[in-house]
């Protein structure tokens, strides 16, 4: 495998743990990989930095209610009077040996777990059933799913019979040195004043006791950081990146910002 066949085309990633030796043994035996955690503290970008960096095209699919079988794997269409088959992104992976990436899965609809059952067991196979066609998947093919544990509910929950099929890690947000060294990466604010930023989101993570369903996401931190970035006041800046995004309530929000008045 050459790691670095396009430098320049690899986006920006700071691994936080070991995971990208872990996709990359994933890869290596054609396992497929379960991403775990919060929004906005990096799965995506991940996905996007090692499918760049093992040279394989990426297909991206964020899954959501309405999100069926046959839009992954395809579906006759009409097209100057004759039916055509078009393919779904997640076939159109397996026939290149791409990588298939559902962000969400836990939101898409039930018979896209049939679908992927035969795909991430031993037999790597896709039924395209309105074909007939049988695909077995190349060695290249590898299926990554994303899901937020914090989201779940008894409805939407990911059956341990399809999570037993995958290898899974945890995302969390990254230590501080290495969200300071991101947010400035992305937004361009210097690390002085990116340092307070990536403070405040600490200090919100580890409110308890708060009427907040997640902590502020490290994408959050980088809008807020661009906003500085192009002349805005610290103040609102945080308004609207951080304060109003992350809630609806009024008393949450001045705790917020209060929290803001001890870090600046
Ligand atoms: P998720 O898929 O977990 O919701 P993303 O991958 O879209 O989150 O991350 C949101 C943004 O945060 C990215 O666009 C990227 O700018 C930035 N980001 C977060 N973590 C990292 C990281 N470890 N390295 C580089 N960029 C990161």
């Amino acid at each position: 495998m050459n790691l670095h066949a396009q430098p320049s085309a690899v986006p920006y990633y700071a691994a936080t743990g070991t995971e990208c030796a872990l996709f990359e043994a994933a890869q290596n035996n054609g396992l497929p990989l379960l991403l775990k955690g919060p929004t906005g503290c990096g799965k995506t970008r991940f996905i996007e930095h090692m499918a760049a960096r093992s040279g394989r095209k990426l297909y991206t699919v964020a899954c959501h209610d309405d999100l069926s079988a046959a839009d992954l794997i395809g579906r006759y269409l009409l097209r100057g009077g004759e039916t055509e088959w078009v393919d779904g992104p997640l076939t159109r992976a397996v026939r290149e040996g791409a990588i298939c990436y559902l962000d969400e899965v836990v939101e898409a609809r039930k018979d896209v777990t049939v679908v992927l059952h035969p795909l991430t067991d031993n037999r790597r196979t896709l039924m395209i059933d309105r074909t007939g066609e049988e695909l077995v998947a190349p060695p290249g093919f590898m299926l990554v799913a994303s899901y937020n544990p914090g989201y779940q509910n008894v409805l939407k929950r990911m059956k341990p019979s399809t999570r037993q099929r995958f290898l899974a890690i945890t995302f969390d947000f990254p230590k501080p040195e290495t969200e300071i060294a991101v947010v400035a990466q992305e937004s361009g604010l210097d690390v002085a004043r990116v340092t307070p930023l990536v403070r405040l989101g600490g200090h919100i993570r580890n409110l308890s006791g708060m009427d907040l369903e997640e902590g502020v996401s490290t994408r959050l931190l980088i809008y807020a950081a661009t906003l500085i970035a192009g002349g805005m006041g610290v103040d609102k800046a945080l308004e609207a990146a951080v304060i109003e995004p992350l809630s609806d309530d009024e008393d949450v929000q001045i705790a917020l910002r209060d929290l803001v008045t001890t870090v600046y």
